[in-house]
């Protein structure tokens, strides 16, 4: 909003989202599934940073059947914006958002069992039966039941009228890792406790999942039904190593202009603390962008950026809207 009057110019920094290249890394995830799995694309987290609305239109756009969110919130905006396709609520809810999963129509996922008797009772007072889904913990040590103790959660479920066991699931704590013994393991105990489910209480729940992005590239047999990329739809690896096992496009690129440009004697130093001290006659460019912006202060004194398509290394500590990098090399900047 400006003032009245007041014509404002943006500064000209921006992200850029490549639609393209979402599609481009739904297929290549595609490609790593069978006919019979489906794809829940994770959107949390404003879609990794991607714009949370229009990333799903993008994935409804190429017949993804399914949307994971970390919490109602996240929910309700893409039923605002008319999402149609089951929206996952993969991250828990409190008490009082309980009612809000009728009102957007979100699928909980649950691991206890007082959320599920309260989500129960008020599908019971609706006339519903409410779709939900059970996470049992295989080892990420953050939500779920324990595999011992999916029996009787299923026992006093059975009586639960007004839920239906949609789906089971469980969550990788590090398949992104070279050592797979962990996640194997993690595998064996959900495959096990699949087997109580079905075996021994008798429920088919038609959707399995457990596969994060970096299990859909790397343990195959941890796809089951559906599977829960989020990091590889936005183009970035889980991890260095699977460069080269899957072709994926970074769908954000960031773009800024020059906003000063200055020639600095050897010995000048750059930013706080002085960490950046010019080691030879040198020119400076002041973007305008900073850590308020998202560029992690992190990348201070180490990360690059791309100057008339050359790479240029950052120096100095990246501020809160203003960050330095070496154009000296680079030719008619
Ligand atoms: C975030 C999340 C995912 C997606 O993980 P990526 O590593 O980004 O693919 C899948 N499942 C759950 C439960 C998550 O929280």
């Amino acid at each position: 909003m400006s003032p009245k009057g007041v014509t404002l110019h943006r500064r000209p920094t921006s992200a850029i989202i490549d639609r393209s290249a979402l599609r481009h890394n739904y297929l290549e995830i595609k490609k790593r599934t069978t006919p019979g799995t489906k794809v829940m694309a994770v959107v949390k987290a404003n879609a990794y940073g991607h714009g949370d609305v229009q990333v799903a239109r993008v994935f409804e756009s190429m017949g993804c059947e399914f949307f994971g969110v970390a919490i109602p919130e996240e929910g309700a905006r893409l039923r605002q914006a008319g999402i149609k396709a089951p929206v996952v609520v993969l991250g828990g809810i409190f008490p009082e958002q309980a009612p809000e999963l009728f009102d957007l129509d979100l699928t909980p996922v649950i691991y206890d069992m007082e959320t599920a008797r309260l989500v129960n009772g008020l599908a019971v007072k609706m006339g519903v039966r409410k779709k939900m889904h059970l996470k049992v913990d295989t080892g990420m040590g953050r939500l779920g039941i324990k595999p011992g103790e999916v029996a009787p959660f299923l026992r006093e479920f059975r009586s639960l009228k007004g839920l239906e066991l949609e789906g089971v699931l469980s969550h990788l704590a590090e398949a992104d890792s070279l050592k797979r013994e962990f996640s194997e393991t993690q595998l064996e105990l959900f495959n096990e406790t699949l087997r109580t489910v079905r075996e021994d209480c008798g429920f088919e729940p038609a959707l399995v999942h457990m596969a994060n992005s970096a299990a859909v590239v790397d343990l195959a047999d941890s796809r089951f039904n559906l599977v829960r990329p989020g990091i590889m739809l936005y183009g970035s690896y889980p991890s260095e190593r699977f460069r080269g096992k899957i072709d994926l496009k970074p769908a954000m690129q960031i773009k800024t202009r020059i906003l000063y440009l200055k020639s600095v004697a050897a010995g000048s130093p750059v930013s706080y603390g002085r960490t950046f001290v010019a080691g030879r006659p040198s020119r400076i460019a002041t973007l305008p962008i900073g850590y308020a912006d998202g560029l992690p202060r992190r990348l201070s004194g180490s990360g690059e950026v791309l100057v008339k398509g050359k790479r240029v290394p950052i120096v100095g500590l990246v501020c809160m809207d203003l960050t330095m990098c070496d154009v000296t090399d680079v030719e008619g900047v």
